[in-house]
Formats: structure tokens, C-alpha cells, sequence
């Protein structure tokens, strides 16, 4: 045997053999199972089969050869440790099957509990319960149900039919009342539900039950709801499940018997206290299915004092332990309390910074690992906004807020409905009695979800958190009739379609949908709150993880800014600098006319007076944002699009003139217009006479644009502000077409400025793949670099954002081409490595030379990660992204222990 060992893979760990870090191998549930059990705490006993097993078994279709030895050897000596044998008719092992996976994935895969139970052993069972017959046939009921759902593929409303008949031939709507004849009864029309879907009977040996369990949830891997889940929280495809056997202990021996969930904080706010459900007489899949109502933990002191001591004293400890938040579930066997899981547990993003800001102050985490433990999207949610609720809105009702956000939205009481009617641009808000995992498109699609049962650790409420998305459960004065498609609530009807708003952080829902306001850490980046002062503890914390953010990061962080107002705002947001400020929208509005003298010029006077005319407009939106920038580089782009997207379209010219023409009237300005617009036209004005070319082309344009930036920015400074441009020249691919404009450029400049004492740097953008790979050559003649990797993704790919994003992006993130769209998150591989390159090239043909990137990427959290990597100097964002890209250039910097943080 021990040799045969050594050549084995090993595939089968003891809960004594592994520990925390052992995730990939025993999944997370497996891993914390060991933990605790090292930890000294009363964890039954049991073992893990790997997910290298599971892997294996996916692949080939069959167990690896040796697991199913491995198996009956770890049994055995669970059997010993129990002095119980599976199956035993006097005295049956009864066993859970559970999935765990690295990454918790709520309600997603599968788990049996009961394995080992049958005709004969359920009478063992009644009697080493002391008699208790009522236990042993729910017992059995359960293991029929959890088998032949799970295993079988039975369809579940079927036992939930017989067992509503049940209840409805008794009488009760409690599932307590239920007697044992009555169970029994159960058990004999689950058998028949169990044969008429499988053609077979329900499987009486132990061992077959158990081999067939952990098959089953190695498949639950590949479930649909499984791969839908992962898929939407990025968690990789070929992971694999692990698989514990974990010996029975059973909440639902009775009075003195119990089942409940517990975390060490609130996983809503971050507080501190005791939160949890507990359901007396119950086995654990009751409380998380939401199907009786419970009460809340605090209740547990009164029931049972010792086990509550007990618990409280086991939280404390594994707080202590993992410093972090844990979640856990319990279960109290006739005052006897055992800890079936526990887990880093899932939390909103307020819970994130409150618990990482507490924890520091507790002295179990620096402010490093408080930094690395929350993240950019979460910062994100938080600045959403909240409503507003001071006059009218009364609530209708009040569940628990499971995860919060404001959402408004028409009421569907479908999964397909709310898929249906998001796709048509709707905002819907789903509404159950409880979610359970088929609901998860519906719920992907919804804006908030509400349900009528359940507490914050039902299915709706867990998956909601997840997602980010807002949550209202257990909202009970709802009488919700999913068939009728309506939900009665306070005397009032409430249809399919009728608008509701619901408050995931209070927990409130209103009728009609209520007006939002911007939300308090956003009031704090806009230095409306003082975080000195605010009794506010989520302020507080984001302050004070922002603050370390901001000594710790290297990169530096501007904004994308067009206007003096925007440039203002995303200064308070800490901005140190615009990145990109646009001068396309000082083309606009009553300022079109000039562009259209411009582009109709036939004379170089016409011209001229036309450019003469744009130039004082241009240097006054120059002047706004140099003084709202004051002392901060701003980087000007020259005109970037083509000039005929300040024309009318084709279409409607042709129609004025024929219009014109009609009636008699004088055509001859629109005339010219429309030949200038067919003369302009583009195929592919992506790639056409735009940017760079424009400047080239257009006699005069850059002139007008470079000498209101250079008076703007002496004005400025002579009134005794400070201005530091940087004009950007957008879409040069050679040096040379930087070589020119940069010559011209610089005479003008130098007229201008003369001894104002003010610099103006001349640059270019790197969004044309050739100007990557030639970065060498275009440093000589550019003072910083700027990455636009808007267009050097579009270019690098060959496809137009606007064009292919609703084609066909779907399609390649279903098939894995993408794992995200390259215009969210940068693609490392591919325009990632074109940055790189330029970068590296650009600094070694002058160094020192100023890299920043002022694409979308700017704000993304990954790709901040990854610039910051690469070295750049700066990214610059939209404002609200800015401090997203703070937090993340903070995260980016400190070297983190590499826990995971998912
Ligand atoms: P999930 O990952 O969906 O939470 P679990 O494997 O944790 O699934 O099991 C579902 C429920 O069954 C949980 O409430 C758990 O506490 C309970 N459970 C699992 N194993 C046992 C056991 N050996 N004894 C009693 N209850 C159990
Ligand atoms: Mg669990
Ligand atoms: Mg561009």
C-alpha cells in the first residue's frame, strides 16, 4: 500500500493533512475545513478529493485510476474515528457530499447531505436518535430530494409539489408540523417522483449513492449556471471543483438542534456586532434557501447560551486568525455546536473600506494590506449615487438591505422577462419570493433584485453583493404571485411593468421611482464633507486608505478635461494635471459657421479671416483652463477629427437644396457646402484625412491652434497665475510629420512667449502603430509621449470601436477570444506589448522622455496595474475615474503578500 502510494497521485487529503493556502488543490471550502480543524475547532471529521481529480474526471470522462481506493481508505478510517460504518442498518455514517471550489460561488454547484441513508438504515437511524422517527424520515425525504435533484437530474419543483401536498393534506403551512407517518408518506411519493424521471429505483447501497454523489458534483463544474457565473465574475474556466465527505451532524433533531450562518461584521456596512441567521430544527440548506423565516443570531443567547458563547468565542478566533471578516455556518446538534465552513466572506464595497480601515486600527493589518484589500471598481460603486428622499416617498415596505445601491425600475417577475426587456434598453428591477440559481440572467440583466423571503444570506442577497448589484430580500409584507405576474403590498396592486425604486443599503422599497443625489464619498472628493468631522465611518476609511494610496503611488494621475468647469472638478478629485484636454468641441455650436467659412475658403484671404475669427474664441476656453490648472501641466491636442464631421450630414443637405431650388430661393451657399461635403466624403474616416494630416493640409490651422495656447497661456502668467502647456500633435505615424509641425510650432511660440518666462512643450500621441515601432526615431523630435490606446487598440486590432463593439464582441468573449473587451481593460499581449515597446525605445533615444496615457485604459484598474509596470509617468482619466486610478496606482505600487482578494 505505501509503496503503491508513492507512484499514486495523490488525490485524497484528511481535513488534518491541508491548510488555508491549499485553495487550487482542496478548493476554498476543503482548505478552511483543514484550517479549522488544525485550529483546534469542532469541525466533524472528514476528507477532500482534490480538484486535480475533478480535472482529471472532466477530461476523460472517468474517475483517475486510485481515487476510488484512496476513497475507500479515507472512509474507512472515518468510519473508525466515528466508530460508525456507512450503511449500517443499527447504526449508519451518514455523509455529506459538498462542492468547493477555489473561488466561492454561492449556490452555484452542489451538495447531498444524508448519503448513506436507506430503507433499512433509516430505522438504525430513529433509534440511535433515541425513537425520533420524525428526524430519520426527514432525514431520508432530504437525501431523496438533495440525491435525486442533484445527482439525477429529477426536476425539483416535483418534490416540492409532493411536499406542498403534504402540508396542504396536514393542514399547516410549516413544514414542522409534518409528522413522521407524514414523512414517511413523503419518502414513499419521492421514490415513485425519483423512478418515474430515472427508470430506476432510488439507489439503496451506500457506496453507490456516495460514488454517484461526488460524480455529480465534479459535473456541477460544468453546470450552465456555473460556467454563466464565472464568466461574469472572471474566475477562470478550468479550475475545477474539490469535493469534501464530511460525517453528518444534524440540525434537525429537534428543539435543541439548529442550523445558521454567521458573520463577524456586517458583510453590508462593515460594523461591528453580531450578524446572522438561525433557524432552530433545521439542516443547513434551510436558512440559505430562505424557506422558513429566522431569527436573527442575537436570538441564539436566549435558546442555547452555551453554544452561543461557544461561537462567538470561535469567531473571535478566526477573525484573529485570517484578519479579515469571515463568514460561517454552523449547526447545533442537541446543544452541541459544530463549525461546518468558514470563509474570507463577501462584502460590499462600504463593508471593504470600513472593515480594512477597522482592521488597521485593531492592529491586525497595515495600511499596505488595508490598501490591497479593496479596489478602483469598488471605489466606483460607492460614488454612485443615492436617493433622495425628503418629501413624498413613503416606503411601502421594508426588507433587508442585502446590497446596497438605489435602483429604480419596471417590475419583472421573470428571469427571461427582465433579459427580455433589458435588451430593449429598460431598466428593470426583478422581483421573486426568492432567487434561486436558474434566476441568474434575470438577475445579471436586472437593475436591483427584490425578494419577499430570505434574510442577507439568501441566494438574492449573496449573488446580488457579488455582482454589485442592488439588493433588497425578505421584504415580507410583499405577497408576490409570480403567476399572475403582480405582488399586493400595502393594500396596493403592483403589476408587471409598474415602475418601483428600491434602497439596497436601508433596505426600503417606494412605489414610482425616486429622485437620486450623488453620494457621500463623492461630496468628500468634492470637499463638501471633512473627514475630520464626518461621523461618516465609510469616509473616514476611504480618506484614509486614499491618503496611503497617494503617498505610496508612483504613477501620477491627470484628467481628461475639455472645459474650465470639468478641469475644476477633477482638480478637487485630485487630479495633479490634464492628460488630454480636447480642442474639438471649441469647433462647435455657434462656432460651426466659422469652420464652415473655412472649409469653404477659396481664397487664402477667406481662409485667413476665417482662422483669424476661431483664434480669440479658442484662447479664451485656452485661458479658463490654464486658471483652473494653475501651476499643473495641461496637455492641449491638436484638432484631431475630420473636418467634415462639422458639416451637416450628406442627406439633409441634398434635401435643403431641393428644397431650396423649389421654392426659387438663392442656393448657392448650400450648394457649396454640399460639393465640399461630397468632396470630402470617406470611406474609412477612421483611418482618413484626420489629425496630424489635417495640420499638414490646412494651411494655417495648427498655427491658429499653437498661438491662442501660447497667448492663453502668457496672459495667464503674466496676470500672475502659472500655465504649463503641452501641445500634443494626435495620429503621427513618421517623424517627419512631427519634424514639420513642430518647426512651425516653435517659430511661433518663440514670438509669442518672448521673455514671459512661460514653457511650452511640444509632443505627440503614440496611436498609430507604426509611430510604436518607430518610437526611437519620433523621441528625438517629441518632448513626451502620450499612448492613446483608444486608437492604437482599434488600430493594433484592425476593427472600429464604433462599429464592432455591438457586432460581434459578444460572440468573441463567449467563444474566450476575449476575456474582457480590449477597449476596457488593455490588452497586454498585444497593445499592451506596442506601449512597451514604444516606451522603452522612446526613453532610450532620450531619456527622461514624460510617458502618459490619456486612452479610456487611463481609469481601468487593471490597466493601471499595468502602466504602472511599464513605467509610465502619468494616466490620465475622466474626472470621476480619477480616483479609481489613485487608489489603483497606490495598489499597483505597494508589494502586496498576494493574498487573493476575490
Ligand atoms: P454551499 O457551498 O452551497 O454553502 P455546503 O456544502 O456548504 O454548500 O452545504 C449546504 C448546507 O448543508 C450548508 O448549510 C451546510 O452547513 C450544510 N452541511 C454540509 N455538510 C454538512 C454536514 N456534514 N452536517 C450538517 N450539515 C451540513
Ligand atoms: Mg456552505
Ligand atoms: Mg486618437
Amino acid at each position: 500500500m505505501a509503496a503503491q502510494e508513492t507512484v499514486e497521485h495523490k488525490y485524497v487529503y484528511d481535513f488534518a493533512e491541508g491548510n488555508k493556502d491549499l485553495k487550487d488543490l482542496l478548493g476554498g471550502k476543503g482548505a478552511n475545513l483543514a484550517e479549522m480543524t488544525n485550529l483546534g475547532l469542532p469541525v466533524p471529521p472528514g476528507f477532500t478529493i482534490t480538484t486535480e481529480a475533478c480535472k482529471a474526471y472532466l477530461t476523460t470522462g472517468r474517475e483517475p485510476d486510485g481515487l476510488a481506493a484512496q476513497i475507500e481508505a479515507h472512509l474507512e478510517s472515518l468510519e473508525r474515528e466515528m466508530g460508525r460504518k456507512l450503511g449500517d442498518p443499527q447504526d449508519p455514517l451518514l455523509v455529506s457530499v459538498r462542492s468547493g471550489a477555489k473561488f466561492s460561488m454561492p449556490g452555484m454547484m452542489e451538495t447531498v447531505l444524508n448519503v448513506g441513508l436507506n430503507d433499512r438504515s433509516v430505522v438504525g437511524l430513529s433509534a440511535q436518535a433515541g425513537g425520533n422517527d420524525r428526524f430519520a424520515w426527514d432525514s431520508y425525504r432530504r437525501l431523496i430530494q438533495m440525491f435525486g435533484k442533484t445527482v439525477c437530474e429529477v426536476p425539483g419543483e416535483e418534490f416540492e409539489h409532493a411536499l406542498d401536498d403534504a402540508k396542504r393534506a396536514k393542514g399547516t403551512q410549516n413544514d414542522l408540523d409534518l409528522d413522521a407517518d407524514d414523512l414517511r408518506g413523503l419518502v414513499d411519493a419521492y421514490k415513485k417522483i425519483f423512478a418515474k424521471h430515472t427508470g430506476r429505483e432510488f439507489p439503496q447501497e451506500p457506496r453507490e449513492q456516495l460514488d454517484l454523489a461526488i460524480r455529480a458534483v465534479f459535473e456541477s463544474w460544468n453546470a450552465e449556471r456555473a460556467v454563466v457565473y464565472r464568466r461574469q465574475e472572471r474566475i477562470p474556466a478550468d479550475l475545477g471543483t474539490a469535493v469534501n465527505v464530511v460525517a453528518m451532524v444534524f440540525g434537525n433533531l429537534g428543539a435543541d438542534s439548529g442550523t445558521g450562518v454567521a458573520f463577524t461584521r456586517d458583510p453590508g456596512s462593515g460594523a461591528q456586532g453580531i450578524y446572522g441567521d438561525y433557524l432552530a430544527n433545521a439542516q443547513g440548506e434551510d436558512v440559505v434557501a430562505g424557506i422558513r423565516n429566522t431569527v436573527p443570531l442575537q436570538e441564539l443567547e436566549q435558546i442555547d447560551k452555551k453554544s452561543y458563547d461557544e461561537l462567538l468565542d470561535y469567531m473571535a478566533r478566526l477573525e484573529e486568525h485570517y484578519k479579515d471578516l469571515c463568514d460561517i455556518e454552523f449547526t447545533i446538534e442537541r446543544g452541541k455546536l459544530w463549525m461546518l465552513q468558514t470563509r474570507v466572506g463577501k462584502r460590499t464595497a462600504a463593508a471593504a473600506f470600513v472593515i480594512a480601515g477597522q482592521l488597521v486600527d485593531e492592529g491586525l493589518i497595515d495600511l499596505d494590506e488595508a490598501l490591497h484589500r479593496v479596489n478602483g471598481a469598488q471605489l466606483a460603486q460607492l460614488m454612485f449615487p443615492r436617493f433622495q428622499l425628503d418629501h413624498e416617498f413613503q416606503p411601502v415596505a421594508k426588507g433587508i438591505g442585502a446590497s446596497p445601491g438605489a435602483a429604480s425600475g419596471k417590475v419583472v417577475f421573470t428571469s427571461a422577462r427582465a433579459v427580455e426587456l433589458a435588451a430593449e434598453g429598460e431598466s428593470v428591477i426583478l422581483v421573486r419570493r426568492e432567487t434561486n440559481p436558474d434566476d441568474l440572467n434575470g438577475m445579471i440583466a436586472a437593475k436591483g433584485i427584490l425578494t419577499s423571503r430570505g434574510g442577507k444570506t439568501s441566494h438574492a442577497a449573496v449573488v446580488a453583493r457579488g455582482m454589485g448589484k442592488t439588493c433588497v430580500s425578505g421584504a415580507d409584507e410583499l405577497d408576490v404571485n409570480v403567476p399572475a405576474k403582480k405582488f399586493t403590498v400595502a393594500g396596493q396592486t403592483v403589476n408587471e411593468g409598474d415602475i418601483v425604486s428600491i434602497d439596497g443599503t436601508t433596505g426600503k422599497v417606494y412605489l414610482g421611482e425616486v429622485p437620486v443625489m450623488p453620494s457621500e464619498v463623492v461630496q468628500y472628493f468634492e470637499g463638501e464633507l471633512d473627514p475630520e468631522q464626518a461621523d461618516d465611518a465609510l469616509v473616514k476609511a476611504v480618506h484614509r486608505i486614499m491618503t496611503h494610496a497617494d503617498e505610496k503611488r508612483r504613477l501620477q494621475v491627470r484628467t481628461n478635461a475639455d472645459t474650465g468647469a470639468d478641469a475644476a472638478r477633477a482638480r478637487r478629485f485630485g487630479a495633479q494635471g490634464i492628460g488630454l484636454c480636447r480642442t474639438e468641441h471649441m469647433f462647435l455650436g455657434d462656432r460651426r459657421e466659422l469652420v464652415e467659412r473655412l472649409i469653404l475658403a477659396s481664397t487664402d484671404e477667406e481662409r485667413e479671416a476665417a482662422l483669424a475669427a476661431l483664434l480669440p474664441l479658442q484662447r479664451e476656453d485656452f485661458i479658463d483652463i490654464f486658471r483652473e490648472m494653475d501651476g499643473l501641466p495641461v496637455t492641449v491636442r491638436l484638432i484631431d477629427p475630420p473636418l467634415h464631421e462639422f458639416l451637416p450630414p450628406l442627406e439633409q443637405l441634398a434635401v435643403n437644396v431641393a428644397v431650396a431650388q423649389e421654392r426659387g430661393e438663392d442656393v448657392a451657399k448650400e450648394e457649396a457646402l454640399l460639393a465640399a461635403v461630397r468632396r470630402m466624403h470617406e470611406e474609412n474616416p477612421m483611418l482618413g484625412l484626420r489629425g496630424v494630416r489635417l495640420g499638414l493640409v490646412i494651411p494655417g490651422l495648427f498655427a491658429m491652434q499653437v498661438r491662442a495656447i501660447a497667448e492663453a497661456a502668457v496672459e495667464v502668467t503674466r496676470s500672475g497665475g502659472s500655465a504649463c502647456p503641452e501641445i500634443m500633435v494626435p495620429l503621427v505615424g513618421a517623424v517627419q510629420e512631427l519634424e514639420t509641425v513642430r518647426a512651425e510650432a516653435e517659430k511661433i511660440i518663440a514670438e509669442v512667449v518672448g521673455d514671459s518666462g512661460v514653457e511650452v512643450l511640444i509632443g505627440t500621441m503614440i496611436e498609430v502603430p507604426r509611430a510604436a515601432l518607430t518610437a526611437g526615431q519620433i523621441a528625438e523630435a517629441a518632448q513626451f509621449f502620450s499612448f492613446g490606446t483608444n486608437d492604437l487598440t482599434q488600430m493594433g486590432w484592425g476593427f472600429s470601436r464604433d462599429d464592432v463593439e455591438g457586432a460581434f464582441f459578444w460572440r468573441y468573449l463567449e467563444l474566450g477570444i476575449f476575456g474582457i473587451s480590449p477597449f476596457e481593460s488593455i490588452d497586454r499581449e498585444g497593445v499592451g506589448r506596442l506601449v512597451r515597446i514604444a516606451a522603452e525605445e522612446g526613453r532610450a533615444a532620450r531619456p527622461g522622455l514624460k510617458l502618459g496615457v490619456c486612452g479610456e485604459h487611463g481609469g481601468d484598474p487593471d490597466s493601471v496595474h499595468f502602466f504602472h509596470e511599464v513605467g509610465l509617468d502619468y494616466v490620465s482619466c475622466s474626472p470621476f475615474r480619477v480616483p479609481v486610478a489613485r487608489l489603483e496606482a497606490g495598489r499597483a505600487a505597494i508589494t502586496t503578500t498576494g493574498s487573493d482578494s476575490r
